[in-house]
């Protein structure tokens, strides 16, 4: 421990809805409390809130932002809370004696760290890389990089855009494009009509409870479709073309087969949508137990009904233990924060279930409806299809689809990604393999005739973010 080190009760990584929710719980359990956030100011990815020296009349509008906005604010009028934004989280190590966690920081005055009894990862999730020939070329932009364009800074990232995946966010960003003053030049979804609707279908009592989602993406396609904007579905992007940046897309039938022939459609923005990621490479690197969603690929930390990881003193709450939206993120939060108020002794296990029991009921219909929206996107079965040999599956270290295949064809296959890394360098390079892990995990499975593959993925490391020599000395 050293003289600098900020010495609290409570760490919490990420100042999105997960981890405001805990914040008020531990305040007012009276436990000191420090967030930390790559983000300057609180928010999260939901709010991206714009820097303080912007003012803007009606920022956000409409009902799905209004739940996270009253969150916002009473998490900003909390007392006493440390905030470091513009900070990375890099590292996670567990010791002995009283506050056992040392997290280490990255921020714009070098290296730090945090010592803490307890540490709650509330790091929310990352849009889903697709790699398709082209997706490398400047002017292709995951639908978050598009959003935080408009939501943080309030500008428009491009003219003409095509959205492709198989996202519904989809739909919600198209929408902000046309009111932000941008093109919309198509929205792909690259599933079929009937797979985006089947799973509503099936369960009429979800789809009637949450009706007032379905009707907002609704009217969404609605404003799309009276701006002319065309909305098809099993299409996808097969190429983005361009020579130095994107100047248009091929698009065509997402699967082989089809007698409908490829199109060129000019653009000067590719947005790719399929899904979304848990940030899963901090309770990875303290030892904690996941799972692996079938859909996306993506891991995400297990807990139990207090949102306690598989490690002692490590609680984990919104989109690192799942993509299921805010207002569930929020409420995983609020059980983080009365789980560690409960493991800290500050409040008595009866009163601590008191609070739960509402948030619990809340909850499980929210996540009912979460689990049909993760079967209506779901890309396992096209992302498979959008890379040929030549694709770039790791973008950091230039290695394509063809090194990877080549290396596991070869006379002495990789038998784990680790090895495979080892082989090929995919994984090597800045990103640490947030990028392209999931990409190689679905080509291995995809040689053994899976969706899923059965393998870990790599080992991570620290720094889980890419430092400064002078951080890590200081
Ligand atoms: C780009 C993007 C856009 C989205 N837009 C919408 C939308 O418009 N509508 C919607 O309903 N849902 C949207 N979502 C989903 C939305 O993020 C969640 O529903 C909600 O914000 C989750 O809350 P959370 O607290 O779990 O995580 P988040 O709100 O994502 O908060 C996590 C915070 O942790 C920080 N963080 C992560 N890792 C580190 C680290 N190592 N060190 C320091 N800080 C770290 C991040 O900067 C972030 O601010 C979006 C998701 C993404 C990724």
């Amino acid at each position: 421990m050293s003289e600098s080190d900020l010495l609290v009760d409570v760490a919490i990584v990420g100042g999105g809805p997960a981890g405001q929710g805990a914040a008020e719980q531990l305040v007012a359990a009276g436990l000191t409390v420090a967030v930390v956030d790559e983000q300057a100011r609180p928010g999260g990815q939901i709010l991206r809130q714009p820097p303080k020296t912007f003012s803007v009349r009606h920022w956000l509008p409409g009902r799905a932002y209004t739940g996270v906005k009253a969150q916002l604010a009473r998490f900003e009028a909390l007392p006493g809370i440390r905030w470091v934004g513009r900070t990375s989280v890099v590292g996670l190590f567990r010791g002995q004696g009283e506050y056992e966690y040392a997290m280490l920081l990255s921020g714009p005055e070098g290296g730090s760290r945090i010592q803490a009894r307890f540490v709650l990862i509330a790091a929310g999730c990352y849009d889903l890389p697709a790699a398709l020939p082209g997706w490398t070329l400047p002017g292709v932009m995951s639908a978050g990089g598009i959003q935080a364009f408009i939501k943080s800074q309030l500008l428009m990232p491009g003219e003409r855009f095509v959205l492709t995946g198989t996202h519904p966010l989809q739909l919600v960003l198209a929408d902000q494009i046309l009111k932000g003053g941008g093109a919309v030049a198509a929205v792909l979804f690259a599933q079929p009509l009937l797979n985006a609707v089947a799973p509503l279908l099936r369960k009429p009592f979800t789809t009637l409870r949450h009706a007032s989602t379905l009707i907002a993406a609704a009217l969404c396609c609605l404003r799309l479709c009276r701006a002319g904007v065309p909305i098809r579905f099993g299409r996808t992007v097969r190429q983005v073309l361009g020579d130095r940046r994107v100047d248009g897309v091929i698009l065509a039938p997402t699967l082989p087969g089809s007698t409908v022939q490829p199109a060129m459609m000019a653009c000067d923005r590719v947005t790719l949508c399929f899904g979304f990621l848990p940030q899963s490479d901090l309770p990875r690197l303290a030892g904690a137990d996941m799972t692996r969603n079938p859909s996306t690929g993506g891991w995400a930390a297990t807990h139990n009904e207090w949102m306690r990881s598989s490690v002692p003193g490590l609680f984990v709450a919104g989109e690192t233990t799942g993509v299921e939206g805010a207002e569930v993120a929020l409420r995983e939060g609020r059980l983080a924060g009365l789980g560690i108020a409960l493991a800290a002794g500050r409040i008595a296990l009866d009163a601590a279930e008191a609070k739960a029991g509402p948030t619990r009921a809340q909850l499980k219909p929210m996540k009912r409806f979460a689990a049909m929206l993760d079967e209506l996107s779901s890309p396992a079965s096209i992302l498979p299809y959008l890379a040929d040999k030549d694709t770039l599956i790791c973008r950091c270290e230039d290695v394509t689809r063809a090194d990877i295949e080549g290396a596991l064809s070869g006379p002495m296959p990789p038998c784990s990604a680790n090895a495979l890394k080892l082989v090929t360098r995919a994984g090597m390079g800045l990103c640490q393999g947030r990028s392209c892990e999931h990409a190689i995990l679905r080509i291995v499975a995809a040689r053994m005739g899976s969706h899923n593959a059965p393998l870990p993925g790599f080992t991570p490391r620290f720094p889980i973010r890419p430092v400064s020599i002078s951080s890590l000395t200081d």
